[in-house]
């Protein structure tokens, strides 16, 4: 699903984000990426989404070399998949219901659709009775049950958080890695960069840990210890 082939990328301002970087993730897999601040997480992240380009080496995601993707393909490469961050990213003017839809809007899916789909995974994520409510009106939990939500209301492939607990208190946290593991559960191969030391070290799954923009350590069944 996500292959990194001798990847290597330095910004423009010369800072060596990630360098030499060989990984494979298999479709369905849940692998946390751990680090400290400034280790390569977010660039990583943004490799595979294609908003940025490695300097050398390639970047596969299914069958395609992301450098050598048309800026044509990029929208319709980008609805397969789904992303969410630690400061939610809603639209404050837009109702729980109309910011998931607009996910659906955006590819031009049917209302008929909509319909159908923003209800349902409203009610996954537990906020069918939210759906007229605006984003200020709710918890930080219920902002990232939304933004969950709307990542995943297209049924997308790969499913990418970047540290999605980051702003939350434990308990609630648990409940955005519940859902996130019921995604997993249902075919869709997640990434999530996280330091949160409780929920990796409680969840033994595969950890690949990045320091300096190196991996340092890749283990199934791992720990956060950096
Ligand atoms: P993490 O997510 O692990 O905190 P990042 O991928 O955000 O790490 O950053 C890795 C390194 O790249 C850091 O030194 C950071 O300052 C630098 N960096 C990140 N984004 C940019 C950018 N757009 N331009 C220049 N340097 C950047």
């Amino acid at each position: 699903m996500i292959q990194f082939q001798r990847v290597s990328k330095t910004y423009s301002n010369k800072t060596i984000a990630l360098t030499g970087i060989d990984l494979f993730i298999e479709k369905g897999e849940f692998v946390f990426l751990v680090g400290p601040s400034g280790a390569g997480k977010t660039t990583f992240i943004k490799l595979v989404i294609r908003r940025e380009l490695p300097t050398e080496g390639q970047v596969l995601i299914g069958r395609k070399n992301l450098s050598l993707m048309k800026n044509h393909e990029i929208p319709i490469f980008r609805r397969n998949i789904g992303v969410i961050f630690q400061d939610y990213k809603l639209l404050p003017n837009k109702t729980v219901f109309e910011n998931v839809a607009f996910a659906l809007e955006v590819i031009e899916a049917s209302r008929k659709d909509v319909l159908k789909q923003v209800p349902a995974v409203l009610e996954l994520v537990g906020l069918k009775d939210k759906a007229k409510v605006f984003p200020t009106e709710l918890s930080g939990g219920e902002q990232q049950r939304v933004s969950l939500a709307r990542a995943i209301v297209n049924r997308p492939l790969l499913l990418l958080a970047d540290e999605p607990t980051g702003n939350l208190d434990p308990d609630t946290s648990w409940g955005i890695m519940d859902l996130l593991m019921e995604i997993n559960k249902r075919g869709t191969t997640i990434v999530m960069a996280t330091h949160n030391k409780n929920i990796v070290d409680r969840m033994r799954r595969r950890v690949v840990a990045l320091e300096n923009g190196q991996i340092v350590r890749d283990e199934q069944k791992g720990v956060y210890d950096i």
